[in-house]
């Protein structure tokens, strides 16, 4: 096709000569463009969708991956949930407990509390070389009852909570809530529950004020104070006690209903944890399906592709460990939680379990030598609210697993930054087993921020970064994640554990 003179710029008229030069030039313009997009794939560093990047087999397999997810997801909505549910799927691999006096291994798992566990597999090296850790936590942010929960107002029965965790409180009102936990009765027996779950099940629910009447209780306020922390009551009853005369009817109807059923009084909500989560299963999101909601994704998407990577890692040549911490999203404060030494007295059974004595100087140095991930999610890019990311260093819903450099807020404040050596370690790992990966940051330098477990591990030396998936709508009721990332997630961490030192 000849090329017009004008979009060439030329000022002449065709010319036989002329058109050949044009031509010539064109090509060489093609060639040059050519050339230049090479190098630019060559030296720009661009995410790529990890959809794009995935064979057929691999698009199947994450579908059929978040399908499992989604089971463990409704069976663990609470840390005593995730605890028990993955000792429940560990010990259908063949997983026995951790016994420092046997030789059980290779596979074990320990427990803490209920509420924090840990799994290992036994390497061929020698512990004190380092063991490969990832680290996540499996509580999430929710509404836990108070101690002295009951009580009643304008003939209707609630129940008191104190939320845990950073929550937005407006997203917890005027929806089903379901009612998990343990009680511990005066003579020490315990009660577990779980209730408004299942279909038929009664749920609990958090009353809101109609739109007409809003407009100074909760339209002239600032967002965070329309809804306050102290009138987050759930409703629990409306039957009153027979006797007319009686005072507190609707609570001592309540508290009879619950003796005769649990055999409960009212002083046993003092020794209970009874926390309360958005009813309802984890689903399918998108008419493509191609996303999870559900609520408590933060963190239990690391957590379930943790122990599914660590279940596929076979005879890793340095021990590996996946770790699931309790109360991360109130500072991980307490005994099951990332500050406390459970991780060493694990490793320390390790070493007896590897018939080796466990010398504060080869624990200090196992724990040094490691290399860990601090299995976390990070937030995507939100599409209406991108104003509170820098678009060139934050998370796309996608692009694959995210790494995360440093967290922390107000000038890298109270965050664990990964060494340049380390990232460079998981760039080559991860590029070589074909994970789409991307980077993250947690919004604008200025804009808020908030950390992870990394920081307590790296106290003991060992190398780590934060690796997870990034979720759009975090600590919501209904977190949204890419299945493709999901999956992504998973083959990072199956990466991390099976890779060769260098
Ligand atoms: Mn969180
Ligand atoms: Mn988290």
């Amino acid at each position: 096709m000849p090329i017009h003179p004008q979009v060439l710029g030329c000022k002449e008229t065709i010319g036989d000569t002329m058109t050949q030069n044009n031509i010539a030039n064109e090509l060489d313009k093609k060639e040059q463009q050519k050339e230049t997009d090479a190098l630019k794939k060559k030296l720009f560093f661009q995410g790529e969708l990890a959809w794009d990047r995935m064979l057929e087999q691999d698009r199947t397999a994450a579908y059929d991956f978040c399908d499992g997810y989604k089971e463990f997801l409704d069976r663990a909505k609470t840390e005593r949930e995730a605890a028990a549910e993955i000792v429940r799927h560990v010990e259908g691999k063949g997983f026995r407990p951790l016994r420092p006096e046997s030789d059980g291994g290779p596979n074990v798992y320990a427990i803490n509390r209920k509420k924090n566990a840990a799994l290992a597999v036994l390497g061929r090296k020698p512990l004190e070389e380092g063991l490969r850790i990832i680290v996540s936590h499996i509580d999430s942010p929710r509404l836990d009852l108070k101690q002295n929960p009951l009580y009643e107002e304008v003939e209707l029965a609630f129940l008191k909570t104190h939320y845990y965790g950073g929550i937005k409180k407006y997203q917890w009102v005027a929806r089903p809530l379901a009612l998990h936990g343990v009680l511990i009765r005066g003579d020490g027996s315990s009660l577990d529950i779980r209730i408004g779950e299942e279909e038929g099940e009664p749920v609990l629910t958090i009353l809101d004020l109609l739109p007409h009447l809003a407009r100074n209780a909760q339209y002239n306020k600032k967002l965070p104070d329309a809804i306050i922390g102290e009138k987050l009551n759930a409703l629990v009853a409306a039957l009153p006690f027979p006797d007319k005369d009686a005072k507190e009817r609707f609570k001592l109807q309540l508290l009879q209903r619950l003796h005769e059923m649990y055999n409960l009084v009212e002083e046993d909500f003092i020794s209970a944890e009874l926390e309360l989560v958005p009813a309802g299963r984890a689903r399918d999101v998108g008419l493509d399906r191609s996303m999870v909601g559900a609520y408590g994704q933060d963190d239990r998407v690391c957590a379930y592709c943790s122990m599914q990577a660590l279940l596929d890692t076979e005879s890793p040549p340095e021990t590996i460990l996946a770790l699931f911490m309790d109360k991360e999203e109130i500072g991980s404060e307490g005994n099951t939680s990332g500050k406390s030494r459970f991780m060493e007295d694990v490793v320390v059974d390790l070493f007896r379990m590897a018939g080796a004595a466990p010398e504060e100087y080869l624990v200090r140095k196992a724990l040094m030598n490691s290399r860990a991930l601090s299995a976390d999610v990070n937030g995507a890019m939100d599409p209406d609210y991108q104003e509170v990311h820098e678009k060139r260093n934050a998370a796309k819903m996608g692009y694959g697993v995210c790494i995360t450099k440093f967290t922390g807020s107000g000038g890298k404040y109270n965050s664990s930054d990964a060494h340049a050596e380390y990232m460079g370690w998981i760039r080559r790992i991860f590029n070589s087993s074909n994970v789409v990966w991307q980077t993250g940051e947690l919004g604008k330098v200025d804009e808020g921020g908030g950390g992870t477990l990394a920081k307590y591990l790296a106290e003991y030396g060992m190398e780590i970064v934060d690796c997870g998936t990034a979720l759009l709508s975090m600590h919501s009721p209904f977190e949204i994640a890419h299945k493709a990332d999901i999956y992504m997630t998973y083959k990072a961490f199956h990466a991390f554990l099976s890779a060769q030192r260098e």
